[in-house]
């Protein structure tokens, strides 16, 4: 298959071996763990191929037809492949999908919508926010007055009635939904209600659901929000990036606040990938692999229930799971660095009740290499096994290598 054909291409064994060393050991690493860390994914051949092309040489500073830069016929085609095709994905008005990370893409959502000094509602850091939403070491919490909502820490569900009070009292100028570790869908009828009582912009952050949409395995906040920012490479399975959707009417503020507000020239390798990405997004098969992807979540949270975790709000109905391991002794950052030893690779994550640090789970990459819900079992009882630290870490290893071994992310 390319993907080795391309990390064994004699060009770089050749001429740099140091290199081909380093990314077959990474290969190897990524082909004999499981890889459970929500945001992550095993991008197509075709992803790869893209972003291995010689569309990396081109500088494409503008949009397609309004260059900066002579030689763009073909990337103008690209570019506007990969518009229509997330258009048509997620039935948006307009596409920009320019963006160099999800990160860029918020940040070019609040430079479309807000001003320095603007106060803005977002789910608190310790409860699942992203460093975007009000971090003081990111620009957001700099730059902008950020007042936090949290989630109930009996449920972990958002806390709707706090949102609403919170956005009465502060009239912000936008109102975020979404989060790196909610494992429920968001209610975006509730927060575009909320939004348009107090006169504010509605942005959803769904880097991580995105893909779950594009497979109509979650509600879509396209209907709802002003702006939608997303990442192209966790559930999506694109390539790292990140992207913003959003009506015709917001559709030139938008484009102003990537380039060339927040950026200089376009990754047209990463553009051309995220075009070959949406397209696979786009079949019945990405479908059912995004419904997989949840069936398998959910009974891995059972599992993991079942084994003495307390899994947040009791379940999930997404990719991702967050779950307090205290009740077998450890704590989440033990947790994580003893399942590191044994190959189970996942996040240490806060917990609603924010006392004891927790872990975050998600199927996104298991489920594209072709396990089912037979493997979610045997992970659930794995992980607790390492977890309370019975039999040898060397045989749990071996047991990941083998279980992983069955399901090669990149077949030869
Ligand atoms: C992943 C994520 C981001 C940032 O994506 P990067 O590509 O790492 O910059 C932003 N917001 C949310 C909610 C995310 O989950």
């Amino acid at each position: 298959m390319s993907v080795t054909h391309t990390l064994e291409a004699d060009v770089l064994r050749r001429q740099d071996p140091q290199l081909a060393d380093i990314l077959h050991g990474e290969l190897d690493r990524q082909s004999t763990t499981l890889q459970l860390i929500a945001a992550e994914n095993f991008t197509s051949p075709a992803v790869l191929a893209a972003l291995g092309s010689p569309l990396a040489n081109k500088y494409a500073e503008g949009y397609p037809g309004s260059r900066y830069h002579g030689g763009c016929e073909m990337v103008d085609v690209a570019e506007r492949l990969a518009v229509e095709r997330a258009k048509d994905l997620f039935g948006a008005e307009h596409a920009n999908v320019q963006s160099h990370s999800g990160s860029s893409a918020v940040l070019a959502a609040y430079a479309a919508l807000l001003r320095p000094g603007d106060t803005v509602l977002a789910l608190g850091l310790p409860y699942g926010g992203h460093l975007t939403h009000g971090s003081p070491a990111n620009f957001s919490g700099r730059w902008f007055d950020f007042v936090p909502y949290g989630v109930d820490a009996e449920t972990g569900l958002i806390d709707h009635d706090q949102v609403r009070t919170l956005a009465r009292t502060h009239r912000p100028k936008a109102i975020v939904c979404g989060s790196i570790a909610y494992p429920r869908h968001i209610d975006h009828a509730f927060f575009r209600e909320v939004a348009d009582e107090v006169g504010a912009y509605l942005i959803a952050d769904s880097a991580h659901p995105i893909g779950l949409v594009a497979g109509g395995a979650a509600p879509s906040p396209v209907p709802y929000a002003d702006i939608v920012c997303a990442t192209t490479h966790k559930v999506l399975r694109g390539p790292r990036g990140g992207m913003l959707l959003c009506g015709s009417d917001l559709a030139e503020r938008v484009d102003r606040a990537v380039f060339p507000f927040t950026q200089g020239g376009a990754q047209m390798h990463t553009v051309a990938a995220k075009a070959v990405a949406f397209g696979e997004a786009a079949t019945p098969a990405f479908a059912a692999y995004a419904h997989q992807v949840v069936a398998n979540a959910r009974t891995l949270a059972a599992g993991l229930a079942a084994q003495g975790l307390v899994v947040t709000t009791g379940g999930t109905d997404t990719h991702l799971i967050t779950a307090d391991p205290s009740p077998l002794g450890v704590d989440g950052r033990t947790a994580r660095l003893r399942l590191a030893a044994a190959g189970v690779v996942l996040d240490s994550c806060a917990l609603p009740h924010g006392d004891v640090r927790g872990l975050r789970l998600g199927t996104a990459a298991v489920t594209t290499q072709g396990m089912g819900e037979e493997e979610m079992v045997r992970v659930a009882a794995l992980v607790a096994r390492v977890l309370r630290g019975e039999g040898e870490s060397h045989t749990a290893r071996e047991e990941v290598r083998e279980l992983a071994g069955g399901f090669p992310p990149y077949p030869r």
